[in-house]
């Protein structure tokens, strides 16, 4: 919506300075305004045609999660420049932050979507943690063998640790949540525990 309001307002101001003037003097500032004006929408209207593409690419995508795992559908809304998401359960609405790299944003989605199978309304440690145990089935449904879910979801955990992120509540305890997911599935243990071990203490095995 915002980017309909914006075309519109550019389209005005580009009419306002391209009409013919009678003095000569000033037309080459004029034709250098609408000149700018013209890359500024045409590089609004390609980025705003990105965003949608890139928003039903992202409902797309939870449509095919819940209809797998038997929820209802949700709305997928983007955010903007922010590594946060969010689950509304009033709304049945997902606002996904879209700052984060592709495994970040691929992992917000299926997290957030968890809490929505899972029909949370808080954020509590234990929510987070059901939240990832479905994030690992709901990138299965995306194409992902387990071991490849079950390690992005973990690296994506520990990558936050790391990086200090304020991402979502205050439920969040990521060593915590890390380690739920390898009690899980002991089965895929870190590539690199002495690591694990520094960025969570006791989690690396
Ligand atoms: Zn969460």
């Amino acid at each position: 919506m915002i980017c309909w309001f914006f075309v519109a307002g550019l389209r005005l101001a580009a009419f306002q300075v391209s009409r013919p003037v009678r003095q000569r003097v000033g037309d080459n500032a004029r034709t250098m305004r609408t000149a700018i004006l013209s890359v500024a929408l045409v590089t609004l209207v390609a980025g705003c045609a990105s965003m949608a593409a890139y928003q039903a690419e992202q409902q797309g995508l939870a449509d095919q999660a819940t209809a797998a795992l038997g929820a209802s559908q949700v709305t997928v809304l983007l955010k903007g420049n922010t590594r946060t998401g969010q689950y509304i359960r009033l709304s049945r609405t997902v606002e996904l932050g879209t700052a984060s790299d592709e495994a970040g944003k691929t992992w917000l989605l299926a997290h957030e979507l968890g809490h929505h199978v899972r029909g949370h309304i808080n954020t509590y440690l234990e929510q987070e943690m059901e939240a990832n145990a479905v994030a690992v089935q709901i990138l299965q449904v995306w194409g992902r063998s387990e071991e490849d879910a079950v390690r992005l979801v973990g690296n994506r955990l520990l990558s936050i640790r790391t990086s200090g992120s304020t991402l979502t509540g205050k439920g969040h305890d990521w060593c915590a949540e890390f380690a739920s997911l390898r009690s899980h599935y002991p089965q895929y243990p870190p590539r690199d525990p002495a690591k694990v071990n520094t960025t969570c203490p006791g989690t690396g095995g």
